[in-house]
């Protein structure tokens, strides 16, 4: 890629640019990625919902707990989509490809 302030011509995973030493848009793209980090630096525990979905998912208590209100409740009136719902999720949690309301992984401790 080229440079923004001068042109020249730096790597393509360069933060600074080598020749007038400007921040390159990968130092923005780098701290903007820090920043939605810490919108929620705690995250939700992996565990926590794993043991939720288990004992109380036909409830959507899982999804209460992860802040997806909307899906729980509509989880809670057909008692976890008569199980398979709750069943998906649960495998989701599992491999980890679950995401809670703010579209962030669960944290494993
Ligand atoms: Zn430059």
């Amino acid at each position: 890629m080229f440079c923004t302030n001068c042109g020249a011509q730096i790597d393509d995973k360069a933060v600074i640019c080598v020749k007038c030493g400007v921040a390159t848009r990968n130092l923005h793209a780098g701290s903007a990625v820090q920043a939605n980090a810490s919108n929620n630096p705690a995250g939700y525990d992996w565990l926590t919902t794993l043991l939720l979905c288990f004992f109380l998912g036909t409830f959507g208590v899982h999804n209460f707990y992860t802040k997806k209100t909307g899906i729980a409740i509509f989880q809670l009136l057909t008692l976890g989509g008569c199980g398979i719902w709750v069943l998906v999720d649960f495998i989701m949690i599992l491999t980890e490809s679950y995401r809670d309301g703010n579209g962030n992984p669960l944290v494993r401790r």
